[in-house]
């Protein structure tokens, strides 16, 4: 209710801290339940090899069906988990679902995305191991997305968790790179398996030549580095033409497949008669 008094004044119109902590706590418990009644589930989008087309990976996304507006996707949903702390349950709960995709194809690895909250939680990669035998899931079939979020703080803890994990056969993304801070710092410090270029730079691909110069770039830092390079939000013909001559390794975004129930993902049309060709396919393996 709006009141005369001049300390609420400017207060009106936009909701107040409270309001605003209210709303993230409600939805965090309409989450929480929606979890603990099984409503969540994952899709899948193709990570396809930028020289035939062929989906090499796919990665797992969070969904919450019913739930009507911008809190029902996880771009919002998800950095309130992480508030609240209901994303390591999430998290594991995502992780399982992944692998029981992973036994149910045993063809192309899935990547699941782990909060920097999950990361960081002492035991990650003891779950991430006991997850693997208790479903009997080849380790190589399980990519983890990361953001550099995990790394700006408990660097060591950080560096031991992803040795351990890539000890054990699993690959490690750097996920959004580009977009968070001191990105080349980091890539010194931990070893990835994956470039992920963010899909910013990919529309910058639309707007001249620096776009294109800064992508070769980055490509080219990522392989010097031993990485295999995957371009996101890849939306169209061009981009993915473009990605192809300047060598990235894989491609995901709308113009190759939009995230979708697993059994729709080996029915991915090729972008273009570029792709499809009768070059080599990238592989994800370990130089
Ligand atoms: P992300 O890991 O960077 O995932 C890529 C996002 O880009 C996804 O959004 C995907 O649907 C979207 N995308 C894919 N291709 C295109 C394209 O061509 N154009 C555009 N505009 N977008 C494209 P989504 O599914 O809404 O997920 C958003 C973010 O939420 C993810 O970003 C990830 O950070 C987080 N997230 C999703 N699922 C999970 C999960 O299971 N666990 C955790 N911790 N985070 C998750
Ligand atoms: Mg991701
Ligand atoms: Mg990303
Ligand atoms: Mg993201």
């Amino acid at each position: 209710v709006a009141k005369s008094d001049k300390q609420n004044r400017f207060h009106v119109y936009s909701p107040t801290m409270d309001e605003t902590l209210r709303l993230r706590h409600t939805i965090s418990l309409e989450l929480d339940r929606a979890l603990s009644e099984n409503q969540l589930k994952l899709v899948y989008q193709p990570l396809v090899c930028a020289r035939t087309g062929k989906v090499m990976s796919a990665e797992a996304l969070m969904r919450w069906p019913g739930k009507e507006g911008q809190a029902g996707s996880p771009g919002i949903f998800i950095p309130i988990a992480e508030e609240t702390g209901l994303i390591s349950r999430l998290g594991e709960w995502a992780l399982d679902q992944a692998m029981l995709e992973i036994k149910r194809q045993r063809t192309i690895p899935i990547a699941v995305n782990v909060s920097p909250i999950q990361f960081r939680v002492d035991g990650f990669a003891d779950s991430v191991e006991a997850a693997l035998e208790r479903h009997g899931v080849d380790p190589s079939l399980l990519h983890i997305e990361i953001t550099e979020g995990v790394l700006i703080s408990h660097t060591d803890e950080a560096q031991r968790t992803m040795k351990r994990l890539r000890d054990m056969g699993v690959l490690v993304m750097l996920d959004d790179f580009g977009t968070g801070y001191s990105s080349l710092s980091y890539l010194q410090q931990f070893e990835f398996d994956g470039l992920k270029i963010d899909r910013a730079f990919i529309q910058q691909l639309e707007f001249g030549p620096t776009g294109r110069q800064l992508l070769k770039s980055i490509i080219a830092l990522g392989h010097s580095l031993n990485m295999k390079v995957v371009a996101e939000g890849v939306e169209t013909e061009d981009q993915a033409a473009i990605l192809q001559l300047l060598s990235c390794d894989f491609l995901q975004g709308y113009a190759l497949g939009r995230p979708d129930a697993a059994d729709k993902l080996h029915s991915v049309t090729r972008p273009s008669e570029l792709l499809g060709s009768t070059l080599r396919t990238a592989g994800w393996g370990r130089a």
